[in-house]
Formats: C-alpha cells, sequence, structure tokens
C-alpha cells in the first residue's frame, strides 16, 4: 500500500476517543463514525483508578484531570446499616507512592471532553449510525441507516454494549438480565447544605444491594452516587443511559440504609437506571480487518469501576500494536492486540460479577499496577 492507511473508529465514547488520539499522534489517518448528533452532558461520575490515569498520564492529560477531578482520600467500605468499617483503602498521596499516578473520581462529561480536545473535529463524522460492516479482500465498507457508507483500510468498533460491529462477525448476542438495576445521580452539593458526604469514596454494603458516594469535582460542588439492586424482571429497564429512575422508589429500596445513604438520597432530585445484563466472555474480538474495543468485547458490570479503564487500557495496547505493524497487516496487529488484552480484560470482566471488590481486605496491585504503555507486546505463553 503507497498511501497511509485510513483506520475507522465507530463509536466516540471513552474507548474510541481515546484510541482516535492516539493513532493521530502516532501518523495515522483515522475517521470517527458517531450515531449521536452531538455530545451531550450524561449525568454520571466515573472512578478512574491508577490504571486509566496511567494511560491518560501518557496521552498528556494528567495535570487537566487533576484540575478538575476529585481525589479521594480513601475506598472506603462500610457495613450498609452500622456504618461499621470492613475494608479501607488508603489513597491519595499514599497511592501516588505506590503506583505512580493517582485515583480520582470526576464527571463523565469532563474525562470526555478532555479525550474529545486531543480529536480535532473535523475527524468524528456525527449522525453516522452504523448499520451493517462488508468486509472486502482489502478494506472494510461501513453502510449508515442514513443509507451513505464509507470504506476505510481496517475498522476498530468502539461502539458499545450493543456493538453493531461486533454482531458483524459474531451475530446477534442475547445477554441475560442479572435482575439488578443501577440508579445513578449526580446533583449539587449545596443541595446537602452544611450536612456534607465525606472526602472518601464510599460504598456501602448491604445484604442484596449497594451504594457508591463520592464528590466528582475538584471544588466538591457535585455528589455522584450509583447502586444496585434487585428489580423485578417482569418490567425491564433497558441498557439505556437515558432512563429515568423514581426517587421515591429508591428511597424505599435504601429505606434500610445508614443515616448518612438516607441524607444523600433525599437531597437528590431524580435519578436515572440502568439494567444491569451479564453476558459470557465472547469468542474472539478480531476478524480479519476488524477489531473490538472496550464495552463492545467485554462489557462487564460496574462492581470494580474498571470498564471504562479497560476500553483505556485497551486502546493503548491497540494503538502500540498498530505503530508496530509490519507491512499494513492489521490482521495479525489485531490478533497480537487480541492476545495481550483478552485474558486480562475477561479475568476483569469476571472478578467484577462476583461483586465483592475492596469489600474486605483485597489485593489490588495485579489490576491496579497495570501500565499499558510498557507491558510487552508479547503473546502471553499458553
Ligand atoms: C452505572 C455505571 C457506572 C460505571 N462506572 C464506571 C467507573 O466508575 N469506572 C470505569 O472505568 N467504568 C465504569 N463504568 C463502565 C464504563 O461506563 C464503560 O465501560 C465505558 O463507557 C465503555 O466505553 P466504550 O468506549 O467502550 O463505550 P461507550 O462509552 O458506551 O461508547 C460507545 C459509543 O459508540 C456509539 N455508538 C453505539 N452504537 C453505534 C452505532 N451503531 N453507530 C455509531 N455509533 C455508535 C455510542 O453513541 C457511544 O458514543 C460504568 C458503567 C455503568 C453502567
Amino acid at each position: 500500500m503507497n498511501r497511509r492507511p485510513t483506520i475507522g473508529i465507530v463509536g466516540a465514547g471513552i474507548g474510541g476517543l481515546a484510541l482516535a488520539s492516539m493513532l493521530i499522534a502516532r501518523g495515522f489517518s483515522v475517521r470517527v463514525f458517531e450515531q449521536a448528533h452531538q455530545f451531550s452532558r450524561l449525568g454520571a461520575g466515573i472512578q478512574m483508578a491508577p490504571n486509566p490515569i496511567a494511560v491518560l498520564r501518557g496521552m498528556g492529560l494528567e495535570s487537566r484531570l487533576r484540575e478538575v477531578a476529585f481525589a479521594p482520600v480513601s475506598l472506603l467500605n462500610r457495613e450498609h446499616d452500622t456504618g461499621n468499617v470492613t475494608n479501607e483503602v488508603i489513597a491519595g498521596p499514599t497511592f501516588e507512592a505506590r503506583y505512580g499516578v493517582p485515583y480520582l473520581a470526576m464527571h463523565r462529561a469532563d474525562l470526555h471532553r478532555l479525550l474529545a480536545s486531543l480529536v480535532p473535529d473535523n475527524v468524528i463524522a456525527f449522525d453516522h449510525k452504523l448499520a451493517a460492516v462488508e468486509y472486502g479482500a482489502s478494506d472494510v465498507t461501513l453502510r449508515f441507516t442514513d443509507g451513505t457508507d464509507a470504506t476505510v483500510d481496517a475498522l476498530v468498533g468502539a461502539d458499545g454494549v450493543h456493538s453493531v460491529v461486533r454482531s458483524s462477525f459474531l451475530g446477534e448476542e442475547e445477554p441475560r438480565y442479572s435482575g439488578r438495576i443501577a440508579y445513578r445521580a449526580v446533583f449539587p452539593a449545596s443541595l446537602l447544605g452544611d450536612d456534607q458526604i465525606n472526602l472518601s469514596r464510599t460504598k456501602w454494603w448491604g445484604p442484596d444491594r449497594h451504594i457508591v458516594i463520592y464528590y466528582i469535582t475538584a471544588a466538591r460542588d457535585e455528589i455522584y452516587f450509583v447502586t444496585s439492586q434487585p428489580e423485578d424482571a417482569t418490567w425491564l429497564t433497558p441498557e439505556s443511559w437515558s432512563t429515568r429512575g423514581d426517587m421515591a422508589a429508591l428511597r424505599q429500596d435504601f429505606a434500610e440504609f445508614h443515616p448518612d445513604v438516607r441524607k444523600v438520597l433525599n437531597a437528590c432530585p431524580d435519578a436515572f437506571k440502568w439494567a444491569l445484563m451479564e453476558r459470557d466472555p465472547f469468542s474472539h474480538w478480531t476478524e480479519r480487518r476488524v477489531a473490538l474495543l472496550g464495552d463492545a468485547c467485554h462489557p462487564m458490570p460496574p462492581y470494580m469501576a474498571q470498564g471504562a479503564a479497560m476500553a483505556l487500557e485497551d486502546a493503548a495496547i491497540l494503538a502500540r500494536c498498530l505503530q508496530t505493524m509490519q507491512a499494513d497487516n492489521f490482521a495479525e496487529a489485531f490478533q497480537l492486540y487480541e492476545a495481550i488484552r483478552k485474558p486480562r480484560a475477561t479475568q476483569i470482566q469476571q472478578r467484577s460479577r462476583t461483586n465483592n471488590w475492596l469489600r474486605q481486605q483485597t489485593s489490588t496491585e495485579w489490576v491496579y499496577g497495570y501500565d499499558a504503555w510498557n507491558v510487552p507486546l508479547e503473546r502471553p505463553a499458553a
């Protein structure tokens, strides 16, 4: 190939934008196709552990993140009713000394905005909803729902849990409803008046439900919480960021929880809810000139706060594999990427399901100590 190959990325979410900026920085021609009309400020917080912060540092975003994000003093785990501490992992300077990077909590939109700032506007095509993928001998054609199409030399599906790119080679999936939903909300801290929350990221563990509460801004002016609780499958909430929840029902679900939890739920004006689905690991993530990244290939319950972290690690490893690719052999580069990433992402996907991360003393090194910029680009031994 004499011209510079073009890599298409479907999805301008956390993983897609991260990959786009990394590939542009490495001299690739990139086109991103996003179904949304524009970016919107989705009401959600996100925890970034040292492993994704290491990726973001390599992208030059660390200082800008520190300016906007909240740095919790610890990852605190408490019994839902007595408030007894079951485990406290000191973060702050202790984590920085241990992992070289901080643990930060932020508004999801702030993270997304910083990632988007690294991708030139003319690279992203909004209003492009992928409908189908056609595999050519030396290229890939994307067919969009509005009847238009685009042809690229290779394609990365960063199109999230309901990935169309994934179904183009793995077929339609049938996720199982876990019987649980997650409520989440972002609201002004001022609604709590003088009785503010503590400076930790606190998870309150009940017998069959939990809630995680923390600040998401450096100014501590916004609070976020995310729950998990059973819900009757007869009324199925979609897996969606925009479904509204019922605050009265949520408060009732947590009526037995500690007063510190109830005061947060009482102050919060509204919330969204998301159905928690279960999926087994997919058999493979790549097919010829097409690869998957992020939730498209390893969707997981949010119980370790590692879904976006895995998408960022994927992006760094994939960018490195493509940078060292020989003779535009995309299939080989994609297979190497899958071989490196799949064991780790699968392990975290499966561990997330157990929902016991940090509840008691837990070894965090294997998750938080991973440095995607420096792990060897080698296939792990069988
Ligand atoms: C309640 C909750 C809390 C969470 N908390 C955390 C946390 O604290 N820390 C953490 O690391 N992870 C967390 N996660 C997981 C994290 O949100 C996901 O893992 C992460 O967003 C995955 O990024 P992605 O880029 O793969 O997909 P997404 O961010 O979902 O992006 C996919 C993009 O693709 C676009 N798209 C989809 N289909 C098409 C199509 N057909 N055509 C064109 N575009 C398309 C979408 O519009 C979107 O922009 C949480 C998840 C949930 C549900």
